[in-house]
């Protein structure tokens, strides 16, 4: 279809909280939006005070459904100008953007998507956790359990739970007790855990713990939403091998090592 609409729709991703983990695109972008709109129940409302133009028209989208979000791009296709779509964290993961953007495709609307730092990402941060430890692990799974959206059954998290690598679960909190169970069957019950919530958030929170502590600890803190879990020996710091990349006696494209091999 060709694409005669003036407005450009940027769906972002805002990053995990804090307002500075905004990329300067994202910045630059939500600073010259006409209209914004932005999922309120995670996006921090601050990057929209901060940052939105005085006279930008503004809609959170936490209350409304595909259609009248899609109805919002339609209503301003024939202006010129720029749409700010943001979203939290990183467009790719769970952002619910396909649906907009194949909407956008079928009305040749035209689009671009700009990258965010996930929510793992600045729960790693916080953890101060670097998550592909050698000798440890290579791998990390970013999954989450069955809820009203359904996991495909051979996804399911006592499948991945075989692998034991580390893996990062979203969307899940409110279901520690079955997370706990499904993972108990591949995972040592000494494992080590971590939830954070709201990470990145003035009011972010680390519980830590293992697979056979972990759902305690969050109940006594009541987090039954915004927060992910990780899972995975590379959590346990002390116990992996130091990388190649920075072995002195290992060569690279870029550095000659001491002992040749
Ligand atoms: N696109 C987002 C994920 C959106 S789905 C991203 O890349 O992070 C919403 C889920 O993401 C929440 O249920 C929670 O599991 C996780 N989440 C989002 N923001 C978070 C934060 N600041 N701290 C911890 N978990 C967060």
């Amino acid at each position: 279809m060709r694409k005669e609409n003036l407005v450009k729709i940027y769906f972002i991703g805002a990053g995990a909280g804090d307002p500075d983990l905004l990329t300067v695109k994202a910045l630059k972008i939500i600073k010259k939006a006409d209209v914004i709109i932005y999922a309120g129940s995670l996006v921090n409302g601050k990057i929209i005070d901060k940052y939105a133009q005085a006279d930008a028209k503004i809609y959170n989208s936490a209350k409304m459904n595909l259609d009248q979000v899609c109805q919002l791009y339609l209503k301003h296709r024939k202006k010129e100008g720029i749409v700010a779509r943001i979203h939290t964290g990183d467009t790719s993961l769970y952002s619910a953007i396909q649906e907009q953007m194949r909407w956008c495709d079928m009305q040749g609307i035209e689009y671009a998507v700009i990258p965010g730092v996930s929510s793992f990402c600045a729960a790693s941060a916080a953890l101060k956790q670097e998550l592909t430890l050698p000798g440890l692990s290579q791998t990390v799974i970013i999954t989450r359990i069955s809820g009203k959206t359904k996991v495909p059954a051979r996804e399911d998290l006592k499948h991945l739970a075989n692998i034991k690598a580390v893996m990062i679960i979203f969307l899940s909190i409110g279901h520690i007790d079955r997370v706990v169970k499904k993972l108990m069957a591949e995972y040592k019950s000494k494992t080590p855990v971590a939830v954070v919530y709201k990470a990145s958030w003035p009011d972010e929170i680390i519980i830590k713990g293992t697979l056979d502590t972990i759902a305690d600890k969050v109940k006594k803190q009541k987090i039954g939403r915004q927060a992910l879990i990780i899972i995975g020996e590379a959590l346990n710091k002390k116990k992996f091998k130091l990388s190649k990349l920075y072995d002195k006696n290992f060569s690279t494209m870029f550095r000659r090592g001491e002992i040749k091999k």
